[in-house]
């Protein structure tokens, strides 16, 4: 890892205001995770951050986690972000578009029904031919770091992509090359605007080098050479937040962002943050503690992403006598995942289990139907979250 300077206005000055780590699911390896806040412009970022080569090398050990239903098929939130930029940029008319991680597609073919006409970039090469095969567009198999053509798109769009990147500057002033003057830029990022929907803390995670604010995400666009269009939380989908851009002569400017900065305000929202997961976590722990009774009940887990991981760090999931790991996701099946080999839960021998913990907030209920049958064979299925309390749709 390596420390790093605020990448929208290079101020080394910030105050930590989240302290975690992530550890690898063979428990061999582990890296802090320090979330920041800059104490000039208020942008949220890990200080220190993974390299280059780490990042190539977390993404190589990482599945894709998710319940049967792959990321690029959540067909609401589609519908939502081509919804919002039909909106502000019109259809497509036959414009070109791009994709900045496509993944299996599903999103591309969406704007392609919105009348663009679309290609993709997608690193992972098992998502790329899935979006070939199942909708016949052009999938570059490259990062966009690596991507070279002289061909220029009027929308470049991404997913839940910048949270990712090293530096959100360099990436967006690449962008900016690959439009056509007055091209649409559409971001989708996690809210940190309104953390009430992040229960889980897969916001402030390993991988997320940067969290934008709503006045970040501006000052960004601003300093690469966008128009804000607008900002804003998607209406169904709160934990998601968008921006839409577009493309201005770009002059290089040294002076100050028009913004003023949400630093203070960004500060106690990640604090007051902080205090729910705590009382979050202890009402998981009030859920999992009938399962440390005396002789102590066989606990399956169901769900090998990183939800488990989380739990199994800062709950008591990992004091309780676990003896096998579950999960539908086939892709999966086979790996070793916490110490555990990742098992279809269809072919698990239910007579070795006294309780399954569902391990997941978004799937709890689709995995609870699913398996409401093992209760018939005296295995107690435990839900961790009172989805009725929610106010907040899901993918
Ligand atoms: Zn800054």
């Amino acid at each position: 890892m390596e420390a790093v300077n605020c990448d929208i206005c290079h101020s080394r000055q910030f105050d930590v205001v989240r302290q975690d780590r992530w550890v690898s699911p063979n428990l061999s390896q582990w890296y802090p995770v320090l979330t920041c806040v800059c104490q000039d412009c208020g942008h949220v970022y890990n200080n220190p951050s993974l390299t280059a080569d780490e990042i190539r090398e977390f993404y190589r050990g990482q599945k894709r986690e998710s319940f049967q239903v792959s990321r690029g098929e959540s067909k609401g939130l589609n519908a939502a972000d081509a919804a919002l930029l039909t909106s502000h940029a019109g259809k497509g008319d036959g414009k070109r578009a791009l994709e900045v991680g496509c993944y299996t597609g599903y999103m591309s073919h969406r704007l392609k029904e919105e009348g663009w006409d679309v290609e993709g970039l997608e690193p992972n090469p098992d998502s790329a031919q899935v979006a070939r095969e199942l909708f016949g567009f052009h999938v570059h198999e490259c990062m966009l770091e690596d991507y070279e053509t002289d061909q220029r798109y009027d929308l470049l769009f991404m997913g839940g992509v910048l949270e990712h990147v090293r530096s959100p500057t360099e990436f967006l002033l690449r962008v900016n090359q690959l439009l056509n003057i007055g091209g649409y830029l559409y971001v989708r990022v996690p809210n940190l605007d309104d953390l009430e929907y992040d229960t889980a803390a897969d916001l402030f995670i390993l991988e997320h080098l940067h969290n934008f604010s709503s006045v970040a995400l501006r000052m960004l666009f601003e300093k690469t050479g966008f128009e804000t269009l607008t900002t804003t939380a998607h209406e169904k989908f709160p934990r998601s937040f968008i921006s839409i851009g577009r493309k201005i002569q770009h002059q290089d400017s040294t002076a100050p962002f028009h913004l003023k900065n949400q630093k203070d305000q960004v500060k106690a929202s990640i604090l007051e943050y902080n205090r729910r997961i705590e009382s979050e976590r202890g009402k998981i722990n009030q859920k999992l503690k009938p399962l440390l009774r005396d002789p102590k009940p066989r606990v399956v887990i169901y769900g090998a992403g990183s939800h488990t991981e989380i739990l199994l760090r800062n709950t008591l999931l990992s004091d309780l006598n676990l003896v096998a790991l579950v999960d539908s996701n086939p892709k999966k099946w086979g790996d070793t995942a916490f110490g555990f080999k990742v098992q279809n839960p269809e072919d698990y021998d239910k007579g070795q289990a006294d309780a399954v913990v569902i391990s997941s907030r978004a799937f709890q209920e689709e995995i609870y139907q699913r398996i409401q049958h093992w209760e018939d064979e005296s295995v107690q299925i435990i839900r961790l979250y009172d989805l009725e309390s929610s106010r907040f749709a899901h993918e």
